[in-house]
């Protein structure tokens, strides 16, 4: 909620006031300090210790003043969320005083114990320590009464252990080769193109008092019963409906305490599901975008939390309305500014621009499989092809104009524009417009839309980190590949480009489409066109150890073999372990909870009919014995169902587990199981009384606040 001085700041005066960012160290650090270490930050260069020293007391009395007592290096480990081992600044005296104090050393470098952090089995448990390690490109910032250092995660033995150490190695990887091919066209001048990011954010509110009468949404973060409520999302009244004061009291709030970290929250609205909301920031360099979508899903969780409100990040926590995504939009520029994505008004003609657009749509199909897999987990599962979020099967939407400029190339013609669409309001006092030829196709899960790419797949709870690591990586090596050829040619003209834009199209094209993502013919033409279709993880996972896989990722020197072993086993360990907990949740709700509440009731109307016989022994009592009979039924039903379900569970922590089968196993008898449950138990609320159900409903969940 912030103190009044603070609710009074004007919103410049607000932005990155708790950011040690450029404004803060041009001002506190000497000049030849600030030098030093914006040569680490823009070029890379090693940062050494009299500098490092300098720049951390600068930061101390910097977060001091901000009412910081302590330091924490902050990182993002192989489970998707954010670590913080919080350390005070405080160094004892001779005298028995204190004073605060921090050192270069403890900038630079921290060894926090990584033991229980998941490493899918590299690192051996004896060896405990890990390190994180400054990330000087990302600024600190004070939350809390934390000065927090965003870092990267290594083991002790140096092997990546977190989410932010390939994202920057894909980004210089893409860098590396984007360059090289702007060399072909005479571009002597850019040293480094930077990848930028906006990520989209959807979530839930929901009120705090009802969600911790619900077990199952405190374990799993989802409903996992809940018979519908008589009104859903089909009138469409709630996306861009107007924003209740409650929640816009939430919204305006979390602006401010993003801002105030120098995130760029920027829209705000009302989704397509009852209680739903989104919130968009300004795009900005790719690992800041990631770190900042890191907090923003925090803050919001922490702001929620002061309203009475809790801010739900699970990908489907309501079935029958729709789940929530993320999206990823996903460019290239240029260190002087140019975004390489643009493909200004003569995109035929515009060479970078082409061949990175035939990179993307040649890397995009070799590497369906990579980037179904950087979406993949429990939760997204639920989503993906459940007609509110693209399918499970990867393709391309590139809209009009470029397809017929694609087109024109493949066949060799030259390309005419088409007339831009002028739209008439036929209001004088309105203006018309010209149409936007880049037109929106919402079913795509990999669509162009201008100037950028935007990869919808993602799901509401995943780090940017993976899809963006996979997407600069391959388009980096198709870049590659096309500047091996290219630089064999004499001279890169137009000519010899778009021979391989003709090549890549007549191998790749398969992957472009502009239909709707949604319908079921897609799933038939998709499998004609021989695209991949990985529903479950469980489908996508064991593709990731495939032989082209590897050798992209160890060619470009993001990943070692063995760090994507543990990233394979990390991710399939975390998907049987949902089903795992989610099952147990059911069981517990189901026998602790409903089967206790739905036998009183039964029992309680079996005495009423009882005592009103006894009075009038013709009474029919139709109505509670056809109750009483059905719920009997779906009492014994659920009980049967959740003996079965309980029976089909393993120990997936354990040593002799196989984690394939595992998962083949969770995927193919536990998930039905869980759903036959669910389906009867949804019955019997819907047949209960609501006094007697002892959760509350999707109705109130959803309509209260
Ligand atoms: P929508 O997807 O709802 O139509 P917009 O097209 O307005 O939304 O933009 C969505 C997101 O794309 C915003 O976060 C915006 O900052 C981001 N974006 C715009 N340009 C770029 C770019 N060049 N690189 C990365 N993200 C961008
Ligand atoms: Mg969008």
């Amino acid at each position: 909620m912030g103190t009044c001085s603070e609710n009074r700041k004007s919103v410049p005066e607000l932005f990155g006031s708790a950011v040690f960012n450029d404004d803060v160290m041009m001002e506190r650090l000497p000049k030849d300090v600030y030098k030093s270490l914006r040569k680490t930050i823009d070029e890379g260069k090693d940062l050494d210790l009299t500098v490092a020293n300098a720049v951390a007391s600068a930061m101390k009395d910097w977060a001091v003043e901000q009412g910081a007592t302590h330091f924490t290096h902050w990182f993002q480990p192989l489970n998707g969320i954010t670590a913080e081992k919080h350390d005070s600044f405080i160094s004892p005296t001779s005298d028995g005083r204190v004073i605060m104090q921090f050192s270069g050393k403890e900038l630079i470098k921290g060894e926090p114990d990584a033991s229980s952090f998941p490493s899918g089995g590299l690192r051996a448990t004896f060896e405990a320590r890990g390190y994180t390690a400054w990330d000087p490109t990302s600024y600190a910032f004070v939350k809390g009464d934390s000065l927090y250092i965003p870092t990267a995660f290594c083991s002790y033995s140096g092997e990546v252990l977190d989410k932010k150490t390939p994202l920057l190695r894909s980004m210089e990887a893409l860098s590396a080769q984007a360059v090289r091919m702007l060399r072909l066209f005479g571009d002597e001048k850019t040293q480094q193109v930077i990848t930028t990011v906006g990520a989209e954010q959807e979530y839930f509110l929901i009120d705090k008092e009802l969600y911790k009468q619900r077990p199952d949404l405190l374990f799993t973060g989802r409903t996992l019963f809940g018979a519908k409520a008589p009104k859903g999302q089909e009138l469409e009244d709630h996306y861009y409906g107007a924003i209740k004061p409650k929640v816009a009291a939430f919204m305006g709030d979390l602006d401010r305490e993003l801002w105030k970290l120098g995130v760029l929250a920027k829209t705000k609205h009302n989704e397509v599901a009852p209680a739903q909301h989104e919130l968009a920031p300004i795009f900005t360099t790719t690992n800041i975008a990631c770190d900042h979508n890191q907090l923003t899903m925090e803050v919001m969780k922490n702001v929620a939390d002061r309203h009475g409100l809790v801010c739900l990040l699970h990908e489907k926590p309501f079935a029958g309305v729709n789940g929530s995504g993320k999206h990823n939009n996903w460019s290239i520029t240029t260190d002087s500014g140019k975004n390489l994505l643009d493909p200004g008004a003569r995109p035929w003609e515009n060479l970078p621009f082409l061949l990175i657009l035939a990179a993307v749509i040649q890397g995009v199909d070799e590497y369906q499989d990579l980037l179904r897999i950087s979406v993949a987990s429990a939760g997204n599962d639920r989503r993906l092809g459940a007609n509110e979020a693209p399918p499970a099967i990867v393709s391309m939407f590139l809209g009009d104009e470029l397809t017929a400029v694609l087109q024109a190339i493949e066949e060799g013609k030259p390309y005419t524009q088409a007339q831009r669409k002028k739209l008439e309001t036929g209001v004088r006092v309105l203006p018309d417009f010209n149409m936007d030829n880049t037109d929106r196709n919402r079913t795509s899960p990999f669509a162009f839309t201008g100037n950028k790419f935007e990869f919808r797949s993602l799901g509401s709870a995943l780090s940017i980190a993976c899809p963006n690591i996979m997407l600069n990586t391959i388009v980096a090596e198709e870049l590659r590949r096309f500047s091996d050829i290219l630089e064999q040619s004499p001279a890169p003209t137009g000519e010899a480009v778009y021979a391989l834009i003709r090549q890549v199209l007549g191998r790749h094209k398969r992957i472009i489409f502009n239909g709707d993502g949604y319908s079921a013919q897609w799933v038939e033409e998709a499998k004609r066109r021989g695209l991949l279709n990985l529903p479950t993880t469980a489908d996508a996972l064991p593709r990731y150890l495939d032989q082209k896989n590897v050798a992209l990722f160890i060619r470009h020197k993001i990943y070692t073999e063995a760090e994507m072993e543990a990233r394979y086993e990390t991710i399939m360990e975390e998907y049987v372990k949902t089903l795992n907990i989610e099952a147990l949740t059911m069981a517990r709700m189901v026998r602790g909870d409903i089967l206790p509440a739905v036998s009183g009731y039964a029992s309680a109307l079996a005495q009423g009919v009882a005592a009103r016989r006894q009075l009038i022994p013709s009474l029919p009592c139709t109505a509670e014995t056809g109750l009483i009979e059905g719920l009997s039924a779906l009492l014994d039903r659920a009980y049967a169902q959740t003996s079965e379900l309980e029976a089909l569970l393993r120990d997936p922590s354990s040593e002799s587990v196989n984690i394939l089968t595992a998962a083949v196993h969770y995927r193919d008898k536990v998930l039905p199981a869980m759903e036959a449950l669910r389906g009867t138990v949804d019955q019997m609320e819907q047949r209960a009384s609501g006094a007697c159900w002892p959760y509350p409903t999707y109705a109130q969940l959803m309509f209260n606040i």
